[in-house]
């Protein structure tokens, strides 16, 4: 079923949703060639757990890792390792928390150091699926409106729209009714109304939309091992509009600090 969130379940999951904010920017200060993937989910681990939050992803099926991180052809859900961060790489970070009974979940892919212009289009793409679909969150609209939206602005570009992996409602659950595809037809899925609370997350690549899952049975990659990336926010609808309850506002700030590029 679908819930529908009161007031004050929205300040719950806009807590949550913001304490991923703030550990992805202070991943964020920390992104740069050499650096490891696990050292950076070591961090965001104590990091999450100094504020009183639990991290949502660590033992979610599974799950052996408090982040999700995905690099170059990875999609999604991929493992934290022992391999630097490569000049050129980008890395979706994705991050859940549990505070107070209620879910944040959130990502961001960062580019590391310099990479190619048409790498950086992707990214830059993606975020503006985001918003686009976040700007079709209104009563009167459906899901297939969001969906439609998102796959409408990524097609445009030649790229590749990931059908196995979806978007989704949140709160009291990690994963809630409805799914958010991104991919749909116009006027289909479920009414949005007021008190719904989505994890809008476009999942774009750069070649075919096709993916393939590796053997740890977790980590999903492109079948052409072209770049993929994957921007996350947590929107509830107020008084029929969207309302972003995740913020990039961290992530930006260290990226500024850092004279690093900002998608
Ligand atoms: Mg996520
Ligand atoms: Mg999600």
């Amino acid at each position: 079923m679908i819930h529908l969130r009161s007031p004050e379940e929205i300040e719950k999951i806009r807590k949550s949703a913001r304490l991923v904010s703030k550990t992805l920017g202070e991943i964020a200060a920390r992104i740069e060639p050499g650096v490891t993937t696990l050292e950076l989910d070591r961090l965001a681990e104590t990091y999450i757990r100094d504020h009183g939050a639990a991290p949502a992803f660590k033992g979610y099926n599974g799950f052996p890792y408090t982040l999700c991180m995905s690099r170059n052809e990875e999609i999604v859900h991929g493992f934290p390792s022992n391999k630097p961060l490569r000049e050129g790489d980008i890395i979706s970070v994705d991050c859940g928390v549990k505070w107070d009974g209620y879910h944040g979940d959130h990502a961001y892919t960062f580019v590391v150091g310099h990479v190619p212009l048409p790498v950086l289009k992707l990214l830059q793409v993606t975020k503006a699926c985001l918003d686009a679909g976040i700007r079709e969150m209104r009563t009167g609209n459906k899901i297939g409106d969001v969906s439609h939206r998102i796959q409408e602005m990524a097609e445009a570009h030649g790229y590749g729209v990931v059908r196995e992996l979806v978007g989704h409602g949140v709160g009291r659950d990690l994963h809630e009714e409805p799914q958010v595809p991104n991919y749909g037809r116009p006027g289909k899925g479920p009414r949005i109304q007021n008190g719904m609370v989505l994890a809008i997350e476009p999942m774009i690549n750069m070649g075919t939309a096709r993916v393939l899952q590796l053997d740890d049975g977790w980590t999903v990659i492109t079948a052409d091992r072209q770049p993929s990336a994957h921007f996350e926010h947590d929107v509830a609808v107020v008084n029929g509009q969207p309302e972003v309850l995740s913020t990039f506002e961290y992530v930006e700030e260290a990226l500024r600090k850092k004279g690093a590029v900002i998608i």
